[in-house]
């Protein structure tokens, strides 16, 4: 159940809901979101207790969610959420149009970057990616550039106009990549790092939070309700394949899941096609099938070097395969009654051709 105060109420006024809710079972769980005081409980809630809520001072609504689910539940909150993301919501995912985060795995070096910042600047990309701090399987694998990795990524925001996006691994990192970036990002491997995604919830930044390869729907919804109860609305969950008994692809990209998710929550819900499939040529077929099955955008991996990528250069496309993608794209994209988001400077230079 969750019970949202009136902007005015008092203290004593939401002292007296909390004995009320205490007297059927646990402590519900305080929050404070848009400025608006919030009860959360474990419980689903009962229409007797819902009644007894609903009537005490200062309580504006009463919302009996049904499931584990609270915040991230299409029944607390039925339309799409918006999540803007760079400092003039350059990128807008949930919302009619669909967004192409796109950029290398890993954040390699400056030549690196310019080079793929620039390639998927003029394919249409609207946010980048890449790697600063990554998670990788092996210890004796390129671990990423850190910090360094993050000026880098900072530079070619500054550069092409791009917000980015880049994984953060650790609680202790989150406020040097907050600062760094627009946008971060949880990764499979963290999906249930609790600490982490109450960090994320603090840090005043939009989440990319990536399914756990074992989890769940509902493991991963309840992951971003940790972010959302510390208050942070911006959140894009991403689909990005999970383990099967399969080997025939890196891992088994869950487009169901997709449908599921938009069903059960109000958050947007894009795809990585490059994880979940692990080679270049399935990246289209899957991108395609990703835009009509409802999703609200995508994050690939894009190289201009490949076959000497630090991280996953197996699955990247090259510049002329990511372009012929998002042509592709396009015409799926307005099949299913959206629009291909463009970059803000982009389409402001193709303005004034
Ligand atoms: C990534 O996007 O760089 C990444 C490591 O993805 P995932 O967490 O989905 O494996
Ligand atoms: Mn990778």
């Amino acid at each position: 159940m969750i019970v949202a105060m009136r902007p005015r109420a008092t203290r004593e006024q939401l002292d007296s809901v909390i004995d009320i809710i205490r007297d059927h079972g646990p402590n519900p769980v305080t929050t404070t979101t848009a400025g608006t005081t919030i009860l959360i409980t474990e419980e689903s809630g009962t229409p007797e207790l819902a009644a007894a809520v609903e009537n005490s001072p200062g309580v504006d609504r009463v919302v009996i969610v049904p499931g584990a689910q609270r915040l991230t539940s299409r029944v607390f909150r039925e339309e799409d959420t918006r999540v803007k993301v760079g400092p003039a919501g350059e990128a807008v995912f949930g919302g009619p149009e669909f967004v192409v985060i796109a950029g290398p795995c890993a954040v390699e070096g400056e030549k690196q970057m310019d080079a793929v910042a620039d390639a998927v600047v003029a394919a249409g990309a609207v946010v980048l990616r890449g790697g600063a701090f990554k998670p990788r399987t092996s210890p004796y694998s390129f671990q990423g550039l850190g910090v360094a990795g993050l000026a880098l990524l900072a530079e070619q925001r500054r550069r092409t106009g791009l917000p980015v996006v880049t994984e953060v691994v650790t609680p202790g990192d989150v406020e040097v990549v907050a600062e760094e970036s627009d946008m971060l990002q949880i990764g499979t491997r963290n999906m249930q790092n609790f600490d982490l995604l109450r960090a994320a919830g603090e840090s005043g930044r939009p989440v990319l939070l990536k399914r756990g390869m074992s989890a769940t729907v509902e493991e991963w919804l309840l992951a971003a309700e940790y972010i959302m109860h510390m208050g942070n609305n911006d959140i894009v969950l991403c689909e990005r394949g999970i383990r099967s008994y399969d080997r025939s692809t890196r891992f088994t990209l869950d487009l169901g899941a997709v449908a599921v998710a938009k069903r059960l929550t109000h958050l947007p819900v894009i795809v990585d096609p490059s994880h979940s499939t692990g080679h270049p040529h399935l990246v289209g077929p899957m991108s395609l099938a990703a835009a009509s099955c409802g999703a609200d955008g995508l994050i690939i991996d894009v190289h201009t070097d490949a076959e000497n990528a630090k991280c996953d250069g197996a699955q990247a496309l090259d510049e002329e395969q990511f372009t012929t993608l998002m042509r592709r794209l396009k015409p799926v994209v307005e099949a299913v009654e959206r629009t291909l988001s463009t970059p803000r400077s982009h389409s402001h230079s193709l303005a004034e051709v």
